[in-house]
């Protein structure tokens, strides 16, 4: 099996079958451009100290500073972070944003810290990585098992190291530190927007469509709400426990209700399913909302859903690409169906850097304006040169960095 960055990359030859772009920017674009590695202490609540592997990943500048989150996660490693800092590249590139893509992660299982031994990492991590991030050099956010209330901690302890406040250092802080209304929502709002942009474009209804969501934290559960509201059937959610099914469509409000603290979507009314089964149902659209390669040449063509809305980064794996594209699944690519989270995060940027805050409807309004644009010019392209939405999606990011590199004059 491929690592995870090689089916990245081979992502970048499939779309270079389509356009044409320099050697130069190519070979820029086939690895990292800075990786930090550095160890992260923490004093866990019985006393003892512990080191955790710590990572930030600049993977490119060309199109402005770095960014993307920090994810917590045990399975956390060097190449996952750097898979997820090019997929950040790719998809500042599609969205347009004055952005190059970056990552950073702690391998830890953040589920079993308690709030202080939390906070005490955040700071940890932010006392190592310091002199790497900054407003105009690479400006982490939230990922996997990190929110507003881990945000601002860093933040906070940015400004604890710097002795100044510098609120756009770091996106998706609470509102009450500088973040912008609209961002904790903004990743399920933008992926829905993508879905609903596709949907007009195919002729296709919501009503009465069916939904499955594979993952029900923030983004998968924002974005079954939209769709329920919508008017489609949301008939399955999961989440690492597994899922639960109702062809009558589930009652969201009591799904939520059994997640909330520390429990499960299984708890809730309705059949049991492992996650096995849910991505294997028979429905309109299937959105993996959790983490990387849940679909994979194993079980690809059981996939029977007609869409596969890519909430989470790379739930799709690389090797699982032929066999969708062939069997007719439309697949919205992470780097533009998840790309809400970071649209709204260059917002809160924007905002931080006027101190001049928008009210949610204007915030709510530019995230459609620019799914909707983004996803037009992928469907467009992929229209044009008759390749599925991913490969275009890459085509108009790779055009994007070209364009950008040669205005620089570092292409040749
Ligand atoms: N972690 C999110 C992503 O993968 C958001 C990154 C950001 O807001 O910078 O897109």
């Amino acid at each position: 099996m491929p690592s995870l960055f090689d089916g990245a990359s081979s992502r970048i030859e499939a779309a270079l079958e389509h356009t044409t772009i320099s050697d130069d920017i190519a070979q820029q674009l086939a690895q990292p451009d800075t990786a930090l590695k550095v160890s992260v202490p923490l004093r866990h609540d019985d006393g003892a100290m512990k080191l955790y592997p710590g990572y930030r990943v600049r993977y490119d500048n060309t199109l402005g500073p770095s960014k993307g989150g920090i994810r917590f996660h045990p399975d956390v490693n060097a190449d996952e972070v750097s898979t997820l800092a090019f997929w950040m590249t790719m998809k500042c590139a599609v969205l347009n944003l004055p952005f190059g893509g970056g990552k950073g992660g702690i391998s830890i299982d953040p589920k079993q810290l308690s709030p202080a031994e939390m906070e005490r990492l955040s700071r940890a991590y932010i006392d190592k990585v310091a002199d790497f991030i900054g407003p105009d050099t690479d400006i982490p956010a939230p990922d996997v098992n990190t929110n507003p209330r881990v945000m601002g901690w860093m933040m906070d302890q940015y400004r604890i190291i710097n002795r100044a406040e510098e609120r756009a250092v770091i996106t998706g802080k609470p509102v009450e530190m500088g973040g912008s209304l609209g961002r904790t929502t903004a990743t399920g709002d933008g992926a829905f927007h993508a879905l609903q942009t596709m949907m007009q474009r195919w002729g296709r209804k919501a009503q009465g469509a069916t939904v499955a969501v594979q993952g029900f934290g923030n983004a998968g559960q924002q974005f079954a709400r939209l769709c329920a509201d919508a008017g489609y059937s949301v008939v399955a959610v999961s989440d690492s426990r597994g899922g639960i099914y109702d062809a009558n469509g589930l009652d969201l409000d009591a799904v939520a209700k059994a997640k909330q603290s520390e429990g499960s979507v299984t708890d809730a009314q309705g059949e049991k399913l492992s996650n096995e089964e849910v991505i294997a149902l028979d429905v309109d659209v299937l959105a993996p909302a959790a983490l990387e390669s849940v679909i994979t040449a194993e079980n690809s063509a059981d996939v029977r859903a007609r869409v596969i809305v890519e909430i989470a980064n790379g739930p799709v794996a690389s090797e699982a690409d032929a066999t969708l594209v062939n069997n007719g699944v439309q697949v919205l690519p992470d780097i533009l169906a998840n790309a809400g989270g970071v649209t709204v995060s260059y917002f809160e940027w924007v905002q931080n850097r006027q101190a001049w805050y928008w009210d949610a409807e204007t915030v709510a309004e530019r995230l459609e304006s620019r799914m909707v644009d983004a996803t037009q010019r992928v469907a467009e392209r992929a229209n044009a040169l008759d390749i599925d939405y991913r490969t275009a999606a890459y085509v108009l990011a790779l055009e994007k960095l070209e364009s950008a590199a040669r205005a620089r004059g570092t292409s040749a």
